[in-house]
């Protein structure tokens, strides 16, 4: 495994919480010598025109993606969708509901930071434009340029995370109805970065079997932290589970700088690619 892969799955613009834009992180791709990417915005796929003209003029490869949280036994996944059609009906609903009640959340978040002092949070999610998502990641990229965090993880781990000030406890979709989504546009429900999830070794694999016998059929085998160990689980997890293998990064560009585009090992020949074109 030592191999780079020229593809990556999983990457964020600025129609959710990546701070680049679609032409800034092509030339990234294309610089980091990527040939196949998805853009996988969170809970929407207005970011996917820009991506695809971009992608074009640099010679790279894009796949059409969208990141999805879901609520599963209290605890809540992300799951990615990869060469989806954005315009089928199922998606676009499912969608529209996932952004109200972003939207929703966005404003219960800036009412707690306010009762902590950060006074204009609510006003600052008003005046955002409806068809921008507001993610945790942009709260605590606020918190930084406020000066009340150094830094954005400092941000998440004082008042963003669960449990801290400032989280609210939101009611996804189920995995199934977001699975059903992804399925009914065309595309493969990837579970994203599944050890990123504060759960047990015997939790993620309920996990895993939940998400394979609702219909979903492939698991990222690699993402942008992953070290060898890291690795060698997740492809253990993809051929005890019968998933098919996906790898990336979830590059945000600026705002989490501890995640690097591409440099993911190519996928070992064993394991069956998340999309076939890429054997
Ligand atoms: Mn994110
Ligand atoms: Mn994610
Ligand atoms: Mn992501």
């Amino acid at each position: 495994m030592t191999r780079p892969s020229t593809v990556d799955l999983h990457l964020h613009t600025q129609a959710s919480d990546g701070s680049m834009t679609a032409q800034e992180l092509m030339q990234a791709a294309a610089e980091a010598g990527l040939r196949t990417v998805a853009v996988t915005d969170h809970d929407t796929v207005a970011g996917l025109e820009a991506a695809a003209t971009a992608a074009r003029s640099h010679g790279i490869e894009l796949v059409a993606g969208v990141e999805l949280s879901v609520s599963w036994q209290r605890r809540t996944l992300h799951i990615v969708g990869l060469d989806i059609d954005p315009d089928a009906d199922a998606l676009r609903e499912g969608l529209e509901r996932l952004q109200a009640q972003r939207r929703e959340r966005a404003r219960a978040i800036a009412i707690k930071l306010e009762k902590l002092g950060d006074t204009g949070a609510v006003r600052w999610v008003e005046a955002t434009p409806d068809n921008r998502q507001l993610t945790r990641s942009h709260f605590a990229m606020r918190l930084v340029e406020a000066g009340v965090c150094p830094d954005a993880k400092r941000a998440f781990k004082r008042y963003l995370a669960p449990g801290k000030s400032a989280y609210v406890a939101t009611q996804w979709p189920t995995m199934e109805e977001a699975i059903g989504w992804i399925t009914a546009a065309g595309g493969t429900a990837v579970v994203a970065h599944p050890l990123k999830y504060p759960m047990t070794r015997s939790w993620r694999h309920r996990m895993l079997a939940a998400f394979r016998d609702s219909g979903g059929s492939a698991m990222e085998v690699c993402s942008g932290n992953s070290d060898a160990e890291a690795i060698r689980t997740g492809i253990d997890d993809a051929e005890s589970f019968g998933l098919r293998a996906s790898l990336g990064s979830d590059f945000h560009g600026s705002s989490q700088p501890w995640i690097k585009l591409g440099r993911l090992p190519a996928l070992p020949e064993n394991l069956r690619p998340v999309l076939d074109r890429m054997r």
